[in-house]
């Protein structure tokens, strides 16, 4: 998954300065012929064309059952995503019929689980479906991840949200019935039996088991996409612009150039045949969305961005950020992954110790593709890793990655979930300097994957405990260092000194600054947990001038009191103020208001950045550089 990295960081940037500086964000089916025979398959129908108070109905069939009793669930979470969703609070009207046509009666065991007993008379269940995006319910599903009811324009199928399973036949062929209005055509991954429909109202979807039911969303819009072929993967992308803004095509060479770069840097690697991008472009008139981002499949992925985006915007967001990470978990966890995730228990979570790889591998992957295929040069690559250094440090760096990954569902470890696309693409990073540093240059983290994805693959999951000393075994002693400390251990990275082996080296210069933001449009302030504005420890010259200090909450500006809504249009004003200035702020230290006045002075600061070091082609320290981004 992708998302805003830092949720307060990031409200802070979009309240405050959004308009002044843009808005920042972080950026095969086998066969089910025996099961036929068996009549195993569950049925189910959904009916899109039907929609009743902004509803749609599902229907299914479970063919005989031989228990007394059964249960169908609806999941609570889905893989990719770490927070429980709850999809189950979305479904009402549950209803059962046995052979008849009568209606049975359903027990409610909890928010996702529906209980029928003399479950051998039972026929089939229905129910009501609604849709997450416009829902007044509260929960915390992420909207790349949630679902749309949009009656003839639209319809978002997260399969989690409409489609269930049986207790103990999670294991069970699918067959899913959609008939939908004709202006609406579906882009999915999973096999449509329907291919030589004559009108386009309907499909018929197969699936070999329920985790590939949730791993295959569906979306049905009006025609706008584009579909092309790349070292062998077809590729569609279907946009909903819901104000027809944004047509597919004008992202298509982005896209192309994108795909192919990464399908260069993952030469050897087994990808996929197929990749579809299902994108919802949302309308911020009407959802005040400030998290939005992309959640991975196998062979699909579904992205939500704003659709006041431009067109450059989204090629360098929503392709080259988002979409790009989203494509590489191709790699892990979707090739390389382990029994929690191979046999996902989507209604009693067991998560995995190892988000350092799926999410972390996969975002320095989105970054090291692009100075690997010559995207970008070596120092924007350099800017990048040193900006998810800085963003690492406001999450606990005390913390075990394994432990945290672990237990990501509980607090404390859940509020530095974002960290995951931070310090974990740095830990992909640390390690692929000390693989090429220990290989001579010859054998990287890409490599590592590479060889997992051979031993393991799609199908076969590995045993979440052993799969760190497997990777030591097969590389380093350096590395088993390196993961008891820094993954396993607590210890933070020492990132200065593994880019020393590579020649790049941290500088630290006095730059001029604005009032609230230095020149990389860095704030020198944060906003709390209520809401409120204060100062950051780093400073500058003029701060420091008139007394400010760290943690002071600010209540007015030259008498003007400070809020979130109107942040951005004082922090506009700042950017006026002159040497000589008076300047007059109120904040709130220690519980006690003070006022803090002067003129205004020179505003310096230090920034410290890292620099790629010019020494020479056959330094070694450039040699091992070219190894590591090149290789
Ligand atoms: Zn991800």
């Amino acid at each position: 998954m992708f998302r805003p990295t830092n949720m307060k960081y990031n409200k802070l940037m979009r309240k405050l300065l959004l308009g002044v500086i843009g808005l920042v964000i972080l950026s095969g089916c086998s066969t089910t012929k025996l099961a036929k025979k068996e009549n195993k398959t569950i049925e189910i129908a959904i009916d899109l064309n039907n929609v009743v108070d902004d509803k749609v109905q599902v229907t299914v069939n479970p063919q005989k059952i031989k228990e007394d009793n059964v249960v169908y669930q609806i999941p609570a979470i889905v893989p990719g995503t770490y927070a429980i969703s709850d999809y189950g609070k979305f479904i009402v009207d549950f209803k059962a019929y046995d052979n008849s046509g009568n209606e049975m009666p359903v027990k409610k065991l909890d928010t996702n689980s529906w209980q029928v007993d003399n479950a051998k008379n039972l026929d089939k269940v229905s129910y009501w479906v609604e849709d997450t995006f416009d829902s007044e319910k509260e929960h915390k599903i992420y909207v790349m991840a949630g679902t749309n009811i949009e009656k003839d324009k639209n319809f978002f199928l997260n399969l989690p949200g409409f489609v269930g399973y049986f207790q103990g036949k999670k294991e069970y062929p699918y067959e899913i019935t959609v008939s939908h209005p004709e202006n609406l055509y579906e882009t999915s991954s999973l096999i449509n039996k329907n291919t030589t429909k004559e009108t386009n109202t309907g499909d018929v979807f197969i699936a070999s088991r329920y985790d590939e039911i949730s791993d295959n969303p569906i979306m049905y819009a009006p025609k706008n996409s584009v579909s092309f072929n790349i070292n062998g993967i077809d590729v569609t992308l279907a946009v909903y612009s819901p104000n027809n803004v944004h047509a597919a095509k004008d992202v298509e060479e982005a896209l192309k150039k994108m795909v192919e770069a990464q399908t260069n840097f993952l030469e050897g690697f087994k990808t996929t045949n197929e990749y579809n991008i299902l994108v919802y472009l949302f309308d911020p008139q009407v959802y005040k969305w400030n998290s939005f981002g992309a959640l991975e499949h196998l062979s699909s992925t579904t992205v939500v961005y704003p659709e006041t985006y431009t067109k450059q915007q989204l090629s360098d967001g929503m392709i080259n950020g988002t979409i790009s990470h989203e494509f590489f978990h191709i790699v892990t966890p979707l090739s390389v992954h382990s029994e929690e995730i191979h046999s996902f228990n989507f209604n009693e979570p067991n998560m995995s110790q190892h988000l350092w790889m799926y999410e972390g591998v996969t975002e320095y992957f989105a970054n090291l593709f692009q100075v690997n295929q010559g995207l970008i040069d070596e120092q924007a690559f350099i800017d990048a890793m040193q900006q998810k250094i800085s963003t690492s440090k406001r999450f606990d760096d005390n913390m075990s990655f394994t432990k945290m990954s672990k237990n990501i569902l509980d607090e404390p470890y859940a509020k530095n979930y974002s960290n995951v696309y931070m310090k974990g693409a740095l830990i992909g990073m640390s390690l692929d300097i000390i693989l090429r540093e220990e290989s001579k240059g010859a054998y990287g983290i890409r490599n590592l994957m590479k060889d997992l994805s051979e031993k393991y693959g799609a199908k076969k999951p590995f045993k979440d405990d052993l799969i760190i000393d497997e990777i030591v075994k097969m590389t380093y002693p350096a590395v088993g260092e390196f993961f008891k400390n820094h993954v396993v251990g607590n210890t933070p990275i020492d990132y200065n000194a593994l880019f020393s082996k590579v020649g790049v080296e941290e500088k630290t210069e006095t730059v001029e600054t604005s009032f609230f933001l230095d020149r990389s449009n860095t704030p020198f302030i944060s906003v709390n947990g209520n809401q409120e504005i204060y100062f950051l420890k780093r400073s500058h010259t003029a701060l420091e001038a008139l007394g400010v200090k760290a943690g002071d909450i600010l209540k007015s500006v030259n008498d003007e009191e400070i809020n979130l809504q109107n942040a951005r249009q004082i922090i506009g004003k700042s950017f006026q103020w002159k040497e000589g200035d008076p300047i007059k702020l109120k904040v709130v230290r220690d519980g006690k208001e003070v006022s803090l006045e002067g003129k205004m002075v020179k505003a310096t600061t230090q920034i410290s950045s890292l620099k790629v070091q010019d020494l020479g082609a056959d330094n070694p320290k450039v040699i091992l550089r070219n190894a590591w981004l090149k290789g």
